[in-house]
């Protein structure tokens, strides 16, 4: 197991979890004692041979890792310029990079002599792998949903129900994933002795956005071995290209590369009907600024007087009203791009996917492709781009037939 790699970036976080200014740890003193014990069971974990054993058995036999890294000749050729390799995370068990995190955390969890997981989630896809790692270690999993999600989101909800898991319904605030995040974090405090609270992205107080990086590092770690020995390439990419939601899946393709300078790094994030006044976006870097959430500081969108904005995507899977800190200090410190693809854009790059690879992409990556879509001509046929394809399209198909008009008879 490549360990070797994590942690190896700058030392970043410090000790007290922040990336320069973002990350720490924004918490009542009640929370403080449970992040403490996390923090030391992941300190341990990180350099425990058994605990990546176990790892990378169940990544290999229940996921279905290594993902492929799959040279993309259509698409390549369609845009005329670099090579385009996909990493093909929509090819893991229950159809995303969530689980690679879920895992991990699950793990840990059970060391910690822990019965009752907890979990927030927004779109449900990782309510979902929550679910199915806790029926997979036959423990008790809630998840809390915010109401208009549970409505808008029922295939998911019934997923998680037929795993096993209880969800939750959180009717606060505008009853989105923020609330959901906040009544998570509430029941963690009054569950102490038997709770663990799985986070499903790179946000939360320190360790989760380390740890969470860490784990879906596997991502990035494949990619550099799997483009040198088994694409034959011999060299390292020269641009990486992934979605950004609350950053989890972009993180765990970067992290890898950071320390490689001629590595070009960009996040794409979701610009919805585009990054204005109006606000109808969820692209927290280009259109937001540094304030407090979920136990860290980062950007976010907020408004005059730092109430959160609820965002807007096409993709329920990218509107997360804030942005992982340590993408938030690798914008202010210039290693890593971040761009905006509109819900347009995102589509058109859906469809070309589909017609050209044979591949119905989430609309969450569908963003990062609508970048690659326009970089990609510009650049010299030796140039290559690693794109992760993060998610599978067949959750997505319905709200695709509706901006198409197709009438799915429903
Ligand atoms: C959840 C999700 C995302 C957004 O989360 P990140 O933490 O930004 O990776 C993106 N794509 C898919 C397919 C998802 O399920």
């Amino acid at each position: 197991m490549a360990d070797d790699l994590i942690n190896s970036f700058m030392n970043v976080p410090d000790d007290n979890g922040r990336f320069g200014i973002y990350g720490g740890r924004f918490v009542s003193e009640t929370l403080m004692p449970l992040i403490l014990a996390l923090e030391a069971q992941y300190e341990h974990a990180k350099t425990d041979a058994s605990f990546w054993a176990e790892m990378d058995d169940l990544w290999k036999h229940y996921v279905g890792r290594p993902s492929p890294l799959y040279f993309a000749p259509r698409m390549t050729e369609e845009l005329g310029g670099a090579k385009i390799y996909l990493k093909r995370d929509e090819l893991n068990h229950t159809g995303a990079h969530k689980i690679n995190n879920v895992l991990g955390q699950i793990l840990l969890a059970r060391r910690m002599g822990k019965t009752r997981i907890i979990a927030e989630t927004g779109a449900g896809q990782h309510g979902v792998a929550t679910a199915t790692v806790c029926a997979r270690f036959g423990l008790k999993c809630v998840v809390y949903m915010g109401a208009t999600d549970v409505e808008r989101q029922a295939p998911n909800v019934f997923r998680m129900r037929l795993l096993g898991a209880e969800v939750v319904p959180v009717k606060s605030g505008r009853g989105t994933l923020k609330d959901a995040m906040n009544d998570a974090l509430r029941d963690w405090v009054t569950n102490v002795r038997d709770t663990f609270y799985c986070i499903g992205t790179v946000a939360g107080p320190h360790p989760y956005p380390a740890m969470v990086r860490d784990f879906q590092s596997i991502i990035g770690k494949e990619v550099r071995w799997q483009l040198e020995e088994q694409e034959g390439e011999g060299r390292l990419p020269d641009t990486l290209i992934a979605a950004i939601g609350g950053g989890s899946n972009a993180m765990g393709l970067f992290h890898p590369f950071l320390d490689d300078p001629s590595v070009n790094i960009i996040g794409v994030e979701a610009g919805g009907h585009g990054v204005d006044e109006k606000m109808e976006h969820c692209a927290s870097l280009t259109g937001g600024r540094p304030g407090v959430l979920h136990g860290n500081r980062t950007y976010l969108l907020q408004d005059d007087d730092g109430q959160i904005l609820e965002g807007h995507s096409i993709s329920a899977g990218l509107d997360y009203p804030g942005i992982g800190p340590e993408h938030a200090w690798l914008h202010d410190t210039g290693r890593a791009q971040y761009v905006n693809i509109t819900d347009k854009e995102a589509l058109e790059a859906f469809q070309f996917s589909c017609r050209l690879e044979g591949i119905i992409p989430a609309l969450e990556p569908s963003h990062a492709l609508a970048h690659v879509m326009k970089i990609a001509p510009t650049l010299p046929p030796e140039h290559i781009i690693v794109m992760n394809m993060c998610g599978r399209g067949d959750k997505d198909i319905f709200a695709v037939a509706k901006h198409l008009g197709f009438d799915m008879g429903m």
